[in-house]
């Protein structure tokens, strides 16, 4: 039979359980040991229901109290120097101290894993480092599945990925690190040798991107060197994308074996089963780690079949991925539209596609009968499924027109149109647009989601909420207000909530990083707006002053970004639907009398292919749903954008075609380094660099701001120059907050009289 396997298991626990004993961990309210035993309780039960799902290998080495990429520098002695006389031995308190910052040092940086939603911590090497193995809990963990079941397959991030993800705080070369790197992994094979361990995955998704020859050279010789001393076999593993453009790499890499995406790229399991040597095993993601629909295992029976024949025993079976990224389980859903539920599964459900996919290519069809055919009724139930289609919406997309994805005039004109509408100083102050969720706005929804509180009461207290922002902002002295978001759980979940084509899961939490997770909706069907979403808030912010109120929408790429999205057609049609709900709401926001409405895309740099070749497709239709979703207003209404992240120079053009009249970014922490592209690229609009990091509960002077935006002023032009903080505040206090923006609105007067 087919050997069965997943990269990956989600670590969070089903009800979150790692979540809550890290924060009480931190908090002092449990010490390390207790924490140390939620860990190896939910380790335990993640082997057992993998075992007891029917899967030939049980998965180590993925599990992690905060990041496995964390956990694999410290594991090879790459303690970044900053910290070496921060922290005593690498144990738990120095995973925690590098990943959340001690009171001396800032964090690590923290990353996204290639076009994931899922943040590492970048590890921090420097030139002639040594690479000293210390593989005790790493083989722990190996020992502790073994006890559940002997065939135990560690998983390990390969040196090529590794040094990939890494930065060095010199300057220097990566690569050169790489041979030192290598003899500490063949120390550690030798290890899992002896620990009985037959076969290692290692995961080296880099082969996915388009790498240039130096870093084709390091995969070679990685792996000529890993060859020859005593060591498991070796299962390279790729994923995201297809490794067909590297198939000269594939028949000469010395591994025993490959798993490739054949989600993401179905066509190349032919090729790269035709690439392999006669021993070589080929292990197919054939189930989407990535996403939470069901498997249609007809067709995926259909796909296997021929590969089978050719690699019989050699043809291994997994999800696309590492289920890190999907849910625990759909069992606990029981309060998802049943409908829904049925289309749907989760990391669990998955364990059990594959073993049924095993036994079906194994024992034939009839082995399998009933799951077939619940297979089969799952898939017809959403093909034919009337809440899907949208008749409106279909003749929408039909009907649409280039002039709707532009404004009526260019930048510069809208500019004085705009001047003369709002009348705002030089150098405008505001907010990104959440204020501090204050622990009464957590309970008072909660309280209505159970019912607890009416809908009249929660409305009350939510404009009480409003009112006290504008009031703040006002006694600030703000030019900009925002209403401050108290009524949103999160900027995706509340839209998705509002709008059709959506459902809410109740417990399918993904990590993001650390103890943090979110909650991605399911966006199942034709999405359509049945009515305003944010009009009747922002028009009793606006009547509450005189200043103008930004209206405060997510933009069309971060609501597809972070939602589980359908797979039966593609991302662009979603985008482009969502893109026309969200005009709808800007065109009514506008009616309603709101000048300024800013639409966030933190998730616009996410959504970018990891084959560079494939960016411009990716940033054509990313582009046309935010302009569809933003062009529809006058122009002397006045268009923002955020996004919060720090790397722009390679997407510019795309970030300039957007068009908005001001995007707020996040600098302050690189210090408005940022800028320096801006003003190269020769961009036009107005821009909000951040001038503090809402990061951190610490207030910062206004000579420090006022340093930043000196320095603002002398790359960018100050007419097109906004000020503001690099980010939404809802995770602040509001005493900080008061302070920073007080600080803030100072350093902005300061540098306006020295205009
Ligand atoms: N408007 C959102 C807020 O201020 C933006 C959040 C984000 O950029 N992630 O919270
Ligand atoms: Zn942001």
């Amino acid at each position: 039979m087919p050997y069965t396997h997943v990269l990956g298991y989600p670590r969070i626990g089903a009800r979150r359980e790692l979540k809550f004993a890290l924060e009480s961990c931190w908090k002092g309210e449990t010490n390390t040991e207790q924490l140390e035993e939620v860990a190896a309780r939910l380790r335990l039960a993640h082997w057992q229901r993998q075992r007891d799902a029917g899967l030939d290998l049980l998965t180590a080495g993925d599990f992690t109290l905060y990041d496995h990429v964390l956990d694999h520098a410290l594991m090879f002695g790459a303690l970044p120097r900053r910290f070496r006389s921060v922290v005593g031995e690498t144990g738990t308190a120095t995973v925690f101290a590098l990943a959340r910052g001690t009171s001396t040092e800032p964090a690590l940086e923290m990353t996204k894993w290639f076009d994931t939603n899922y943040h590492y911590l970048v590890p921090e090497l420097e030139r002639g480092m040594s690479f000293e193995l210390d593989a005790r809990r790493y083989l722990e963990h190996v020992r502790e599945a073994q006890a559940v079941l002997p065939g135990v397959k560690p998983v390990l991030l390969g040196p090529v990925t590794f040094l990939w993800l890494s930065k060095t705080v010199d300057g220097s070369d990566r690569l050169a690190l790489l041979p030192g790197l290598i003899g500490a992994y063949r120390g550690l094979l030798a290890e899992l040798a002896a620990h009985d361990v037959a076969w290692v995955q290692v995961d080296e998704p880099v082969l996915g991107l388009e790498l240039d020859e130096p870093w084709k050279r390091a995969l070679r010789q990685a792996y000529e060197a890993l060859q020859g001393a005593p060591r498991p076999r070796l299962l390279a593993a790729t994923y995201f994308t297809g490794i067909d453009h590297q198939l000269d790499l594939v028949r000469e890499l010395p591994v025993d074996g490959w798993h490739i995406d054949a989600v993401r790229a179905p066509q190349q399991a032919q090729t790269v089963a035709q690439a392999l040597d006669g021993e070589q095993v080929l292990s197919v993601g054939i189930v989407d780690g990535r996403n939470v629909w069901r498997t249609h295992l007809g067709d995926a029976l259909a796909r296997l079949r021929p590969l089978h024949e050719r690699l019989g025993e050699r043809l291994w079976l997994a999800p696309s991925c590492s289920l890190l990224h999907v849910p625990h389980s759909v069992a606990q859903e029981s309060r998802l539209d049943p409908e829904v539920r049925r289309w749907l599964a989760f990391a669990d459900e998955k364990l059990d596609e594959v073993v049924t996919l095993a036994r079906a290519l194994e024992h034939g069809e009839d082995a399998v009968r009933e799951r077939l055919a619940e297979s089969d009724a799952s898939l017809a139930s959403r093909r034919h499924c009337r809440r899907i289609p949208h008749a409106t919406v279909a003749k929408r997309l039909q009907q649409l027109h280039p002039r709707m994805a532009e404004r009526a005039k260019p930048y510069a004109e809208r500019q004085q149109l705009q001047r003369q509408a709002l009348d705002l100083p030089v150098l405008p102050t505001t907010t990104i647009g959440s204020f501090p969720q204050t622990p009464e706005i957590r309970r008072a929804r909660a309280a209505h989601k159970q019912g607890r509180l009416g809908a009249y009461d929660y409305l009350q207290t939510m404009r009480a909420e409003v009112r006290r922002a504008i009031e703040e902002q006002e006694r600030l002295g703000l030019d900009v207000l925002v209403h401050g978001e108290p009524e949103r759980n999160d900027m995706v979940e509340y839209f998705a909530q509002h709008l059709f084509g959506f459902a809410i899961s109740e417990h399918g939490w993904v990590q993001s990083y650390g103890s943090r997770c979110v909650k991605p909706p399911i966006l199942y069907g034709d999405v359509f707006r049945p009515d305003p979403i944010t009009v009747d808030t922002a028009r009793y912010a606006q009547q509450l002053t005189d200043k103008p109120v930004k209206g405060m929408l997510t933009g069309p790429v971060t609501m597809l970004q972070w939602s589980f999205v359908r797979d039966d057609q593609p991302r662009e049609r979603t985008a482009l639907q969502l893109a026309l709900a969200i005009r709808d709401e800007v065109q009514d926001l506008e009616a309603a009398g709101i000048r300024i409405i800013q639409i966030d895309e933190p998730a616009f740099r996410e959504g970018l292919p990891l084959k560079a070749s494939e960016w411009p497709a990716y940033l054509d239709w990313a582009v046309r749903a935010f302009k569809l979703a933003s062009c529809g207003v006058r122009d002397d209404t006045q268009i923002h954008t955020h996004m919060c992240y720090s790397e722009f120079h390679d997407i510019l053009p795309a970030i300039a075609a957007l068009d908005a009249d001001v995007i707020t970014i996040e600098t302050s922490r690189s210090r408005m380094e940022l800028l320096d592209a801006f003003r190269d690229f020769a961009y036009p609009n107005a821009i909000g660099p951040g001038v503090y990091d809402i990061h951190s509960p610490r207030v910062p002077g206004v000579d420090e701001m006022l340093a930043l935006i000196e320095r603002a002023c002398e790359v960018v032009d100050p007419a097109r120059l906004w000020i503001n903080p690099d980010c939404g505040l809802k995770t602040r206090g509001w005493a900080e907050t008061r302070a920073a923006l007080a600080n803030m609105v100072q350093a902005a007067c300061v540098m306006r009289e020295r205009l």
